[in-house]
């Protein structure tokens, strides 16, 4: 198993460039910019990342990634996570950035995408696309203002835009997703993540979502599980978030394996790698821990990813052969 989940090209379409941050990066930048907010050992920053409920780690999230405040800090880091994506045979990934959190910071997103571009460039063999996003429980004025900066301001490399944060309602950010979406921006939402199936509906209702953070919740709602089925909606699952935020009890009770029998399309992903202790690999190691097949996972990464035809096919053909194999 352990080989084949090595030898497996894989896409990892769910992963926050601020919830990749290493605890080695977090010291040095907290250093730079005399950040005194965040712990300074490694031991102190494990207990840190113990967290107690969904907000208290967005809470901690939001203070991590204070340190970053000039491109290079921000290059640092896109190198760094897309390296340690890189050196797990990931081929294609498409990483969320949380601009609206630097936006009220006083960051200019020309500083966050000159440093994460740079980033992007200096590591081979991976092909990186960004998804911008804004937190929702900070309203849907920030959603406005950071869509403003992503139209004035992004690389072509820009491929979606996106909601997170605490879980709010979907509704109030319809026309912001809707000008996205006319932008020519994919709507990828979180949704259902521990809120319950109605949030899903409104991400697809409400901001034309075609895929969904997460969505765990929505196994609650058969009609819902139709409807997705039915259109082939992807479901961006990362089953490690799920236990460490609580939004589930254990790894054992997590949802993934019946999501996949109810014939639903889920990604694996590690959503925020070094606040969950987690990276994708061991995602595919728990998910192979529950008896979900891995063969499938790695071509439904793929498949719901926003990449040209020929790295899908290229991609879909190599895990045919490693599968073969
Ligand atoms: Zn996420």
């Amino acid at each position: 198993m352990e080989s084949l989940i090595a030898a497996l090209p894989k896409a990892e379409l769910h992963v926050h460039l601020e919830g990749s941050l290493s605890p080695a990066l977090l010291f040095a930048l907290a250093r730079k910019h005399g950040h005194r907010g965040v712990p300074s050992s490694v031991e102190a920053v494990e207990r840190w990342y113990e967290f107690r409920d969904f907000p208290h780690f967005i809470e901690i999230y939001r203070t991590a990634g204070e340190v970053l405040v000039d491109a290079e800090d921000f290059r640092l880091l896109a190198e760094d996570v897309i390296g340690a994506l890189a050196a797990q045979n990931v081929r294609y990934a498409e990483l969320s950035v949380s601009l609206s959190d630097h936006l009220v910071r006083g960051i200019a997103p020309e500083v966050v995408f000159e440093g994460i571009e740079a980033g992007r460039a200096a590591v081979p063999g991976i092909e990186v696309r960004w998804i911008p996003d804004f937190a929702g429980d900070r309203g849907a004025s920030l959603g406005e203002r950071t869509l403003d900066a992503v139209l004035a301001h992004g690389p072509a490399s820009v491929v979606g835009f996106g909601v997170g944060g605490i879980e709010v309602d979907r509704e109030p950010f319809a026309a912001v997703f809707g000008r996205a979406r006319a932008a020519g921006l994919h709507s990828v939402p979180h949704a259902g993540e521990n809120q319950g199936p109605e949030r899903v509906w409104s991400a697809i209702r409400a901001l034309g979502a075609e895929r969904i953070g997460h969505g765990i919740d929505s196994l609650r709602d058969p009609a819902l599980v139709s409807y997705l089925r039915d259109r082939r909606l992807p479901l961006d699952v990362s089953p490690m978030s799920n236990v460490r935020t609580r939004a589930v009890r254990s790894l054992s009770a997590h949802p993934l394996p019946a999501m996949l029998e109810a014939g639903l399309l889920v990604t694996l992903n590690s959503d925020d790698p070094t606040m969950f202790g987690t990276t994708l690999t061991d995602e595919y190691r728990a998910a192979a821990a529950l008896g979900v097949d891995v063969v499938t996972l790695a071509r439904n990464g793929f498949e719901a990813s926003f990449a040209d035809d020929a790295l899908k096919a290229a991609a879909l053909a190599e895990i045919d052969a490693v599968a073969g194999s």
